[in-house]
């Protein structure tokens, strides 16, 4: 039960006082209730969350909140009364999402729970200027990208052509608490595997990987080496990670950066990018990372990735 999920893959509950899993409207759910982290959690929440992959009743681990001081290493749970009921997210080890036939894998398509990028924008398309002093990102919905063919059978070998996404890490980031339940299925990717399975923590990273993957980490230093820096030149931005790595840096230009809305302000923001990670002078980072490749989490959504 409890124990062997502590693997923290629930990253919110649905709250919603009054529904019940035996009866109770999941799309209503899915509209009206409120999402919790498991430290917000507090003892008049009991009954009311729900998981937001099966919406079995969930409890909060430990369920006594001052066991911890700040919560911190507190996790949802399922009940072992609903064992039944299929969940992925109670597994330790995700598996990727297959498919029985094409029409399966079109249907999660079109409801959104699988999303097949073919790749992310490598250049800001033209859009209106961003108004001056306006740092947030001019909003840039995905653009579809063709068919393609993806390898999700449940049978081995069978693949299916899905309409695909060309999209942005800030679209990524966009609905994050919605996509972070989402299957993904990303270039030359074997699997659909959930959002939150596919984001590597920086601090987690200790050698060089040349397969692009997703990864978080929080910036922890920018600065520029040019003494009067122009937009061409590289906004140093330097993020947490592991003690064994001497540092761990993406250089965007100042331009892009700016376009991101990454300044010196932005110290202890998290930020989102894909891509492989090299050595850079004695530590490591992702280089040349594209228009699309990156982003700034908006704050709202740290707390599902950073505890
Ligand atoms: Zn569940």
């Amino acid at each position: 039960m409890a124990k062997e999920e502590s693997n923290q893959r629930i990253k919110f509950a649905y709250r919603l006082s009054g529904w019940s899993f035996d009866g109770g409207s999941k799309s209503l759910l899915r509209d009206q209730a409120d999402k919790i982290l498991p430290s917000e959690y507090t003892a008049e929440m009991e009954s009311e969350i729900f998981c937001p992959v099966c919406y079995t009743i969930l409890i909060r681990v430990p369920k006594d909140k001052d066991y911890f001081s700040n919560g911190r290493d507190a996790y949802f749970a399922h009940m072992g009364k609903y064992k039944e009921v299929k969940c992925d997210l109670r597994t330790m080890r995700p598996e990727g999402k297959r498919y029985d036939n094409y029409e399966e894998a079109q249907k999660a398509v079109d409801d959104e729970d699988l999303v097949v990028i073919s790749g992310f924008l490598q250049q800001r398309p033209e859009a209106p200027e961003v108004p001056a002093g306006k740092y947030d990102e001019t909003p840039v919905e995905d653009i579809n990208g063709k068919l393609t063919e993806v390898p999700l059978g449940r049978h081995s070998g069978e693949s299916f052509k899905l309409p695909s996404k060309i999209t942005t890490v800030a679209g990524i980031c966009r609905r994050f608490d919605e996509n972070i339940n989402r299957y993904y299925h990303f270039p030359n990717g074997k699997l659909a595997i959930r959002l939150i399975d596919l984001l590597h923590d920086v601090r987690d990273v200790t050698i060089e990987d040349e397969i692009p993957r997703l990864y978080f980490g929080i910036i922890k230093n920018i600065y520029c080496l040019a003494e009067n820096p122009k937009p061409h030149n590289k906004r140093m931005t330097q993020l947490q990670c592991s003690s064994t790595v001497r540092d761990f840096r993406i250089k965007p230009t100042i331009e892009i950066a700016q376009q991101k809305g990454i300044t010196e302000t932005s110290i202890g923001r998290v930020v989102i990018m894909y891509g492989a990670v090299k050595e850079d002078g004695l530590g490591l980072g992702i280089e040349n990372l594209k228009w699309g490749e990156f982003a700034l989490l908006p704050r709202q959504y740290e707390g599902l990735l950073i505890t």
